[in-house]
């Protein structure tokens, strides 16, 4: 095995159509395609027979470890068509502490700062970008609370990709400075993520740019699908109790729930699944007012706010698709206060050394939340995604000082 073989050896691929996710009307691969006809979202549907056939475990445990090892599940025909910035499989890192404090049992935090651009984000793009590439798409454009945009930004500029990118203004510094950085050019638009997202539609029919917003764009979500199969493969083949997933438009969720059946029909998990529990702030709760109400659609969300700018989606095009893996796995709905996304990340950092983005802390604070109100039990298994590194996010100034030219106090310190 070589470190690059994932990147340079070509490997056959199983991709057969895409289907629109509410009729089930067909597409052909290998076309440039954004919604479908009836507007929503397309899923890419592979020869899982001929998957089942061509891959072993056994073979996908030699290949080096990112998540292009698992190609014959991705849409990328040619390695010539990748772009990749070094996907990392990301850890799983246990909470000792936490777990032992709260009498509960595992828990587990899949660490998804660690991918490049540091977050989660890196796994959409990669192949939404990759695709892009394959089709000949020169000039992609997105609405972003940051992460999305940083990711597309870097990967487009890898590929020689022009990017255009619209963030809402009060987006994360950082953000916008990092998209910039990375060759995109960025505005902040005076509205919410949908605000933007409307720009990017007019600059569509007007210039004729790519529409990459979230399920918009068919591929983002083969990316975000590695998270199951990673963790899955992480696991030995097998899935945790519950999963807590910071929602917003919800590409993470609904990829891990297609990855899941994706993987038993190829032979290599069974019928379990993990409960899947989404959860967003109190602040921009759209889901779990949709969940609630028992409905399978949610409307938007007037004045969104949250600290937790990853998960402030107003409306979500792929909601009925949220609210159906929710409910077909027996998960559930949640939201938490930001306030409780606060003391989530402080605690999390105080007490593991492990330092959250406030999307992050969010999964903490639900988990915290089910356990009391007993929707989960602590016997169960639990992962909860940290979806970008905490370094990313805003950090209260310190402003303890120590003047070196005095005496030091040692004991005092
Ligand atoms: C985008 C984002 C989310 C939400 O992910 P979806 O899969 O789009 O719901 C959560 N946290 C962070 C840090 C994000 O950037």
């Amino acid at each position: 095995m070589r470190a690059d073989d994932n990147l340079t050896v070509e490997r056959p691929t199983f991709v057969t159509h895409l289907e629109c996710s509410q009729t089930g009307e067909h597409y052909p691969a290998d076309r440039v395609h954004n919604l479908s006809r009836a507007g929503k979202p397309l899923l890419v549907r592979y020869d899982l027979g001929g998957v089942r056939k061509a891959l072993t475990k056994d073979a996908l445990a030699a290949r080096p470890p990112d998540f292009w090892r698992y190609r014959e599940l991705l849409p990328v025909r040619q390695v010539k068509d990748i772009v990749s910035l070094g996907e990392a499989m990301t850890p799983l890192v246990r909470m000792p502490r936490l777990e032992r404090e709260l009498g509960g049992a595992e828990i587990v935090v899949k660490d998804e700062g660690r991918l490049p651009t540091g977050s989660f984000k890196a796994r959409g793009l990669a192949l939404a970008v990759s695709m892009a590439k394959a089709l000949g798409i020169e000039h992609m454009a997105m609405p972003t609370n940051g992460n999305a945009g940083a990711a597309l930004a870097a990967y487009a500029s890898r590929a020689g990709i022009r990017t255009t990118i619209f963030c809402p203004d009060d987006t994360p510094e950082v953000n916008i400075s990092e998209i910039a950085l990375q060759g995109a050019a960025v505005y902040r638009v005076n509205g919410l993520i949908d605000d933007c997202g409307k720009i990017v539609g007019e600059g569509k029919a007007k210039v004729g740019w790519f529409d990459t917003s979230t399920l918009k764009e068919p591929y983002r979500i083969e990316g975000k699908k590695t998270m199951g199969l990673e963790l899955a493969e992480q696991l030995s083949w097998d899935v945790p109790d519950v999963i807590f997933y910071p929602t917003g438009g919800g590409t993470g969720l609904i990829g891990m729930w297609k990855a899941f059946a994706e993987l038993e029909a190829i032979g290599f998990i069974g019928s379990k699944r993990p409960r899947m529990v989404a959860v967003q702030a109190a602040g921009c709760a759209p889901m779990v007012k949709a969940y609630d109400d028992g409905v399978e659609h949610a409307p938007r969300w007037e004045n969104a706010h949250t600290i937790a700018s990853g998960i402030r989606v107003p409306q979500a095009v792929g909601d009925f698709l949220i609210l159906r893996a929710v409910r077909e796995s027996g998960g559930f709905a949640i939201a938490v206060s930001d306030d409780a996304i606060e003391a989530a990340v402080n605690e999390v950092a105080r007490r593991e050394g492990f330092l959250m983005c406030p999307e992050g802390g969010a999964t903490y604070a639900a988990y915290k939340q089910s356990l009391v109100d007993g929707r989960v039990s602590r016997t169960e298994r639990v992962v909860m995604f940290n979806c970008a590194s905490g370094l990313k996010y805003p950090m209260p100034r310190i402003e303890r000082r120590l003047d070196r030219s005095g005496p030091i106090d040692y004991a005092a310190l």
